[in-house]
């Protein structure tokens, strides 16, 4: 008997999931395939999930329609943190003889490595690869990689998922944007009916977009929500930040929104929408978060000793996909690896632009150039 095991935390299960599972019945012919939610995955220990019956019962409607495929509670019943090698060592009890595959996108094996125990894990199933556009990997040169680690090679299965990413699936979810392309429409239901992944206060800020802004605005966050994972943020702070930053970028000075807004100093026009939006968001929309609120009334300036929600606004500010100019690919590889580095490398940035331009220089941003430059030199020595 073959079994294909194919975990997940399914937060929530999206479209390439199921093709992931169909593609590796094609490629396996396995005899059954049991889809295995997580309760809480190794890797994401500190992120806002759905309850774990959600989870489940979003996975149960998306594999509904899938022949020899069962969704099990498992490990969502066993509680704590699940590990991969104690699930297989279970199923290995469960079905003796059965060859058993465990299916991974490619983005899990990079991380393979650092799973608890992966000599275990390959001890007990054979790993099925199933490539992604976008995190696409060359098997050929991971199986060396892999077969030096391990003596043993993996089972590249001929499929290339869409670049679509659960993470990517809760921020449309929370802007209210369509999710037809990317979930179930099983999924969908289940998602709108139950409210899930909401967020208060990113609709009524996205009120005040028009759709350019908007479109801008959802690059943000999906940005956002990428690194705050990496940086052990949460992600509904990236998320409501992001929806936030830009609301008052044109709203008029005589807005009743902004009735009481008042700043002592002389702020440059293209600066002043961040006192104003974080206004808005405070008084308007009643966000009371404060690091939320300075993530937007620093967004644009940035300052001196920035907390990770203000820097990770900032900079998904200036590197969200629609962003364009000399020098960005060097800025977005400084994101992917650290946050002061990248914000001494993108305060000087704009700092030069600026000059270029002959815009007026806002004397904060100076001072957090600094900041971040002398920080530098104290971390290298
Ligand atoms: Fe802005
Ligand atoms: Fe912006």
């Amino acid at each position: 008997m073959k079994i294909v095991i194919f975990g997940g935390s399914f937060d929530p299960v999206h479209a390439e999931h199921v093709n992931m599972v169909r593609a590796a019945q094609e490629a396996l012919s396995p005899d059954k395939v049991i889809v295995m939610p997580a309760f809480i995955p190794p890797h994401k220990q500190d992120r806002a999930l759905a309850s774990p019956q959600d989870r489940l019962n979003m996975a149960k409607l998306a594999f509904a329609g899938i022949k020899n495929c069962e969704v099990s509670a498992y490990e969502l019943n066993a509680g704590g943190t699940s590990y991969t090698y104690l699930t297989l060592g279970y199923l290995h009890g469960k079905y003796p003889g059965a060859q058993l595959y465990f299916l991974v996108g490619a983005d899990m094996l990079k991380d393979f490595y650092t799973w608890k125990q992966p000599e275990t894990i390959l001890s007990l199933a054979e790993l099925a690869v199933c490539n992604r556009e976008g995190d696409k990997i060359g098997y050929s040169a991971e199986q060396l990689r892999f077969f030096a680690k391990f003596r043993k090679k993996f089972i590249g299965i001929e499929y290339t998922g869409r670049d679509i990413s659960s993470t990517k699936a809760r921020v449309l979810a929370a802007f209210g944007e369509d999710l037809k392309p990317y979930l179930p429409f099983d999924v969908i239901d289940y998602i709108e009916a139950n409210e899930l992944y909401r967020i208060k206060g990113v609709k009524g800020a996205l009120s005040y977009l028009k759709p350019s802004r908007r479109k801008h605005t959802l690059g943000v966050a999906l940005t956002a929500a990428k690194y705050a994972a990496k940086y052990r943020l949460p992600e509904r702070n990236a998320i409501l930040a992001a929806a936030l930053h830009d609301v008052a970028k044109n709203m008029p000075e005589n807005a009743p929104e902004l009735s009481g807004f008042a700043i002592a100093e002389k702020v440059p026009h293209p600066v002043l929408h961040q006192y104003t939006g974080a206004y808005v968001a405070e008084h308007t929309l009643g966000i009371d978060d404060e690091d939320v609120l300075n993530a937007v009334r620093y967004h644009t300036s940035g300052r001196p000793n920035m907390s990770d929600l203000e820097k990770l606004i900032f900079l998904s500010d200036m590197l969200e996909p629609s962003r364009d100019f000399k020098g960005i690919e060097k800025l977005r590889r400084a994101f992917a690896e650290d946050l002061n580095e990248c914000m001494y490398i993108s305060l000087k940035h704009e700092l030069k632009h600026l000059k270029k331009a002959g815009g007026e220089i806002y004397p904060l941003t100076v001072k957090a150039y600094e900041y971040y430059k002398k920080l530098r030199k104290q971390t290298n020595g």
